[in-house]
């Protein structure tokens, strides 16, 4: 496999919110040396307990957010030291990110919210109409271009989202629990959608906590307490074996970051 078709790749990336010496001890070791790796065109689910660092490895994926420690490589180049900028430049291009809670711009039309992107990469007026005819028509909203988001239903905003989020033709889909705000019917609708992303040869990694999303999934990646699980991901477990005992709760997972602060 050439490097040009791995898209995720961190080795033992970190993240730390507040600082143990200026918070009194109480710094979050909310990443503590994840090493993931996605090829191109697969499909990820990305599974674990609430506050295990699900979101904030999303985040750091998604060029949202740096990392404290570690290296990522995104489509072959290293983004884990880019400043804020650099980091947004590299999000616009080569990422699409969905969000449990759609993010849409209120004011603007669905048309509007899907050419937004493009707008900001520097494409034409003509091109960015012409590509968000053909994207809300690819998720099946084509009728609604000219609604604002709050006469959508929460499905039908969800795939305004991730119209949106395929503007500029990303390296990299995200999704950071897209089904969570949505009934089980329309929540299998919007799930089946990316489904059909994959199938076009997108790279999707996605949150959920539904069994049946996970399934869905080609590789099911366990995060517990900051680390990759490795009963979950053969593959990128090897890093981590012997790290990680016996399943986390939640109060396994306070006592943890205590002892990893004291
Ligand atoms: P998940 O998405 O798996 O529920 P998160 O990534 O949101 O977990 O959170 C992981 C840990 O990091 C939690 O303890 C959370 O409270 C903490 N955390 C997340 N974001 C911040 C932040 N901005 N400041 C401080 N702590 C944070
Ligand atoms: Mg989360």
């Amino acid at each position: 496999m050439s490097n040009s078709s791995i898209i995720i790749e961190t080795r033992r990336l970190t993240k730390v919110f507040g600082n143990d010496r200026k918070d009194g001890g109480n710094a979050v070791h909310a990443l503590r040396g994840i090493d993931l790796t996605v090829a191109a065109g697969e499909f990820v689910a990305l599974v674990g307990p609430s506050g295990s660092g699900k979101s904030t490895l999303m985040a750091i994926l998604g060029c949202l957010d740096s990392p404290t420690g570690g290296t990522y490589s995104l489509a072959g180049r290293r983004v884990d030291d880019l400043s804020g900028g650099e980091l947004a430049r590299v999000r616009n291009e080569k990422v699409g990110f969905i969000f449990q809670s759609y993010n849409l711009l209120p004011r603007a039309s669905v048309r509007r919210n899907v050419e937004l992107p493009m707008l900001y990469a520097g494409l034409g007026r003509r091109e960015r109409r012409r590509r968000a005819s053909e994207l809300l028509e690819q998720v099946g909203i084509a009728e609604k271009a000219d609604a604002l988001p709050a006469q959508l239903s929460g499905g039908q905003r969800q795939r305004v989202a991730v119209a949106r989020a395929l503007a500029n033709g990303p390296a990299l889909l995200l999704a950071d629990e897209p089904t969570g705000a949505l009934d089980s019917h329309t929540g299998q609708e919007v799930l089946a959608l990316f489904g059909e992303l994959h199938a076009r040869g997108n790279t999707v990694l996605l949150v959920t906590h539904d069994p049946s999303v996970a399934s869905l999934a080609e590789r099911r990646v366990e995060i517990r307490d900051g680390l990759i699980h490795p009963a979950g991901d053969a593959r990128d477990g090897q890093a981590t074996v012997g790290s990680v005992g016996s399943p986390l709760g939640e109060t396994d997972v306070t006592l943890r970051r205590e002892e990893a602060a004291a």
